[in-house]
């Protein structure tokens, strides 16, 4: 599919019942803004909205009390699920309620290039940098009123997914697009003074995290790893750890950061690539998916046992960009 906006909105309008907005696990800033920019024009314009999501810590300076609804463990009925920022070809990412038990229609938006476009009907648009632009035009072509709360979480979401309109995703559209959501109101410095903070035990955590550091391939590649003992020892949280991955691809001459969150049986990486090397390409080999510059995966195998392929993933992919092909998907 990848229907346009126009019949995606029309899709939304003509449904009577609830729509329940549902977004990746483990929300980011575009997964949170998208909910909750959308749910509030949608409630503005008096629908009945549930917006099941677990806020993580570091964003929860953007949701008001009750507006965001607990995890849904059973469907309203009529209801119509909207699965924003979710590759769905996953099931397993999406949160807030049991997709899979669910006979209604999904409507997806997302902006993953790995989406393999399996909902009743959306809109996949990889050259957006987030879905929190898509679900801006959206509003737009349901009529639904603009507001500052509105265009708020919208702008978190497009922030978020840029690095700070830094990333080259980034394009004139995504100006124009931010432009607009200023205009309604948006609230860009208060948003990135309250995202530049970190709780102590990021400090803490990362003096441990940064003694497991290692450069490989002439610094090109720039790995780190963090277990659960570790978080136990500093009362950090998984949460603490988002953001590491960023300061090990600011090393200069990386190529590719990797993070390794050890969770015993299980291993999540979450990648970060520049210079023609495709995070993607690494995440698609151990099983996972994103973007060309930023990707993950979750791999169900210890950290000893997954090590090997991961070398050999992200050896592959050095050679496949020293020899200057393109990367083998859309971002
Ligand atoms: P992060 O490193 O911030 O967790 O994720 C970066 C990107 O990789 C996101 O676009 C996210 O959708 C994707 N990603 C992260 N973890 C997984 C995963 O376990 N499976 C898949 N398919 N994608 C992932
Ligand atoms: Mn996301
Ligand atoms: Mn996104």
């Amino acid at each position: 599919y990848t229907a346009d906006v126009q019949t995606v909105a029309a899709t939304l309008l003509a449904h009577t019942g609830p729509l329940v907005l549902l977004a990746h696990e483990n929300p980011d800033g575009d997964a949170l803004g998208s909910v909750l920019g959308f749910a509030r024009a949608l409630r503005a314009h008096g629908r009945e909205v549930y917006a099941p999501m677990a806020v993580p810590r570091y964003l929860r300076f953007m949701v008001a009390p009750g507006e965001l609804n607990d995890l849904l463990t059973a469907w309203p009925p009529d209801a119509l699920a909207v699965v924003l920022d979710v590759d769905n070809n996953d099931p397993a990412r999406v949160a807030g309620a049991p997709l899979a038990d669910f006979a209604g229609p999904v409507v997806n938006i997302d902006h993953h290039g790995t989406n393999r476009r399996t909902a009743t009907a959306g809109i996949v648009d990889p050259s957006r940098p987030a879905t929190a632009m898509i679900v801006a035009d959206v509003i737009d072509a349901m009529g639904l009123p603009w507001s500052e709360p509105v265009a708020t979480p919208l702008l978190l979401g497009l922030n978020t997914d840029t690095g700070s309109f830094r990333f080259s995703s980034v394009t004139p559209e995504t100006f124009i697009c931010a432009s607009r959501l200023l205009a309604h109101g948006a609230r860009l410095a208060w948003l990135n003074d309250e995202l530049g903070q970190h709780p102590q035990t990021y400090y803490t955590l990362l003096r441990e995290v940064l003694s497991t550091l290692e450069f490989r391939h002439d610094g090109r590649v720039v790995l780190a790893r963090v277990d659960s003992a570790m978080l136990e020892r500093t009362g950090a949280t998984w949460e603490d750890v988002e953001s590491y991955v960023s300061l090990l691809r600011a090393a200069e001459g990386a190529r590719l950061a990797v993070m390794v969150k050890d969770f015993g049986p299980q291993v999540k990486l979450s990648m970060r690539s520049r210079g023609g090397v495709s995070a993607q390409n690494v995440a698609v080999a151990m099983g996972g998916g994103g973007h060309v510059p930023a990707a993950g995966a979750t791999v169900p195998e210890p950290y000893a046992v997954m090590r090997p392929r991961l070398d050999e993933a992200i050896r592959t992919e050095l050679e496949r960009a020293e020899a200057g092909a393109e990367p083998s998907r859309p971002a």
